[in-house]
């Protein structure tokens, strides 16, 4: 019984000079050291942060840069900038707005709407 253990799951034993040797020198010889080494670590890594193929412009609250802006329901052209051509509201992560001026200017543009000074939607025109 102990003499099975040590040969459980191995298949049945392969002959072991059965397999034709594989040929070794058919093939050409690697050139050793030939192959420019590929140094590990070398690639261009990018500076912190964003570095792409284009320099975007870092994103800021038009609201809070000026504020002498402010955001006015009456203010049609103002809002205009905030919406999509299709009258959707841009999401404050394509205009940079920030959390508390976004709140306001959806409000804003909601209200606009109610009073005609905005589109619901482009289809809504005569
Ligand atoms: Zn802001």
């Amino acid at each position: 019984m102990s003499e099975d253990v040590k040969t459980t799951a191995a298949a049945p034993a392969r002959p072991q000079g059965d397999r034709p040797a594989r040929p070794q020198g058919d093939r050409p010889a690697r050139p050793q050291g030939d192959r420019p080494a590929r140094p590990q670590g070398d690639r261009p890594r990018r500076p912190q942060g964003d570095g792409g193929r284009f320099q975007r412009r870092r994103k800021f609250c038009k609201f809070c840069a000026d504020t002498s802006l402010t955001i006015d329901h009456k203010d049609p052209d103002m809002l205009r900038g905030f919406i999509t051509e299709r009258c959707k509201i841009l999401p404050s992560r394509v205009t940079g707005t920030c959390a508390k001026h976004q709140r306001s200017l959806t409000t804003a543009v909601k209200r606009a709407r109610v009073l005609a000074l905005l589109a619901f939607t482009p289809l809504h025109h005569d």
